[in-house]
């Protein structure tokens, strides 16, 4: 079969193009290197749904990045992911910051950015975020900046476009694309797949995937950012924090998540190695003196993990989304902060690319925007949590204590469309392992569950794909080959 179009990466911007991209009368194939969608840059950033203020006006990401702000409103109402609209502050230390807030409120409200107001009244910015230095001087509040959870909305982003019929490839790494007589030939570990139109959302490798078609105009380099996570409840913000910008970043903030948690990070290092997502001694320590500057009294005893993710920096430090020369290619490449937020924006962009090309969009007749919300145990009162427990015991048995995620919403997480196939899969998903413990009690019984619900051998269900696996034979299997023995001997 041919596809009418293929898109190359299962991050969010490859799963927000493929669900745009769904409600019209086409074939389409998601292909993914890794084991899940959602594994690459997507899985570890910020979450920060930003107001659009931040880049310079010369840059595409800038405009892409207001339009995107906007389109979240709609978008959470059908897709129920978690976000929230919490707000932002830039904190100005020192007076003469004032006028760079200033001009940013001035230009980000001629560029349409509703709400922008300088703060110079300490007494009111403490009142709205008690927890910020009291050397603070002032403050450009944006109240239209939210967070997010990034890998939930790329779940649901993927579980709706499935829903309209989207095709989503797992394990497929690409690793050679042929174009003949307006065909494109892609090769993934084995399979090949076949596209009139294909899209390069390969992130942190989209300049790799533009070379195999013979396109060497721009190069990816990563950019690590590290980050300290707080427990629940250590510390309450009600604003994401923002230092003043620097040149190559938006600084070292602090910020609450959607789920009750805070966190520190990240800073920006440039590195050589695609893969590195170590964190370091010196990276956590720049990242909590960061953080100290705008919350000095941040909870260190509380902090229950350190991880580090990897911006795609290409080398105009803008977006790049082409039409590329190859008819039919379309790359989706550098899509640094703030991509996140841009990810509807940027899918509005390629199906303007693609009426370009001639293709023909027909909405589908039975299109449906909307994606159930996940049901959460702790959603429910008590009532209601007996009822279900009355309708499916498993509703009733907690698998993750720190979380409290039940049996039921793991099986759910498992079966849902491009549902979970590994321990992090799943985690993800629906947070058994994100807790205090970080997994310490509930992986087994993931574990467990995942080896049941897919019917394969707990030995092959691994981590995250590939080589890890998290148990690797029977400890007392010599004991159970012993009573096999003694049995036949009796
Ligand atoms: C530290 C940090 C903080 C950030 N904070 C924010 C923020 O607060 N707000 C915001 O708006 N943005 C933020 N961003 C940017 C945002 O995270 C990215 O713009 C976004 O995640 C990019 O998504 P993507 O789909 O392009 O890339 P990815 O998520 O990396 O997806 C690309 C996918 O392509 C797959 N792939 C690669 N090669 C192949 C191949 N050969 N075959 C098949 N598949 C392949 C990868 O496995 C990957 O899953 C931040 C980024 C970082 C690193």
């Amino acid at each position: 079969m041919i596809y009418d179009v293929i898109i190359i990466g299962g991050g969010v911007i490859g799963c927000s193009i493929a669900r745009t991209l769904s409600k019209y009368n086409l074939k389409i194939a998601l292909l993914e290197k890794e084991a899940d969608i959602a594994s690459g840059t997507t899985k570890a950033n910020s979450g920060v749904v930003h107001a659009g203020y931040a880049a310079e006006r010369q840059y595409i990401k800038r405009n892409l990045c207001i339009r995107g702000n906007e389109l979240y409103t709609q978008a959470a109402k059908e897709l129920n992911f978690p976000f929230k609209r919490i707000g932002s502050f830039v904190v100005a230390l020192e007076d003469e910051q004032i006028k760079d807030l200033e001009e940013k409120k001035k230009q980000g409200t001629e560029d349409g950015i509703p709400g922008l107001e300088v703060i110079l009244d300490k007494k009111k910015i403490l009142e709205m975020e008690p927890n910020l230095t009291d050397q603070v001087v002032g403050v450009l509040h944006a109240p239209s900046a939210g967070i997010v959870s990034p890998y939930e909305l790329t779940f649901a982003l993927a579980e709706n476009a499935a829903m309209n019929g989207v095709q989503f490839f797992r394990n497929q790494e690409v690793i050679k694309i042929l174009h003949r007589d307006y065909v494109f030939t892609i090769h993934a570990r084995g399979s090949i797949y076949k596209s009139n139109n294909l899209i390069n959302a390969a992130g942190l490798y989209a300049d790799k995937i533009s070379k195999m078609l013979g396109l060497d105009y721009f190069s990816i380099l990563p950019r690590k950012g590290e980050y300290i996570l707080f427990d629940k409840n250590a510390l309450q913000l009600s604003k994401i924090l923002f230092p003043m910008p620097t040149k190559v970043s938006k600084g070292i903030l602090v910020c609450p998540t959607v789920h009750g948690n805070i966190f520190v990070g990240p800073n920006a290092q440039n590195i050589t190695d695609i893969e590195d997502i170590s964190t370091t001694e010196a990276g956590l320590k720049e990242v909590l003196e960061g953080g100290r500057t705008l919350v000095p009294n941040l909870p260190l005893r509380a902090s229950i993990r350190n991880f580090a993710g990897l911006r795609a920096v290409p080398d105009s430090y803008d977006f790049i989304i082409d039409n590329t020369d190859i008819y039919g290619f379309i790359n989706v490449a550098g899509i640094l902060s703030p991509g996140l937020t841009s990810c509807f924006a940027i899918a509005e962009k390629v199906v303007d690319y693609l009426e370009l090309l001639g293709v023909e969009l027909k909405v589908k007749e039975n299109y449906n925007p909307y994606r159930p919300k996940p049901e959460r145990f702790k959603d429910f009162t008590k009532q209601e949590l007996d009822k279900k427990i009355k309708a499916d015991p498993k509703w009733g048995k907690i698998i993750c204590r720190c979380e409290t995620v039940s049996e039921h919403e793991i099986i759910e997480a498992i079966h849902a469309p491009v549902g979970a196939r590994t321990i992090d899969g799943v985690k993800f998903r629906c947070r058994p392992g994100m807790g205090r413990c970080q997994g310490g009690f509930c992986t087994p019984r993931v574990v467990e569950i995942l080896s049941r619900e897919l019917n394969i051998p707990y030995h092959q269900i691994t981590k995250r794909g590939d080589d890890t696996h998290v148990l690797v034979g029977l400890t007392k299997e010599f004991l159970l080959e012993e009573n096999e023995k003694e049995e036949k001997e009796k």
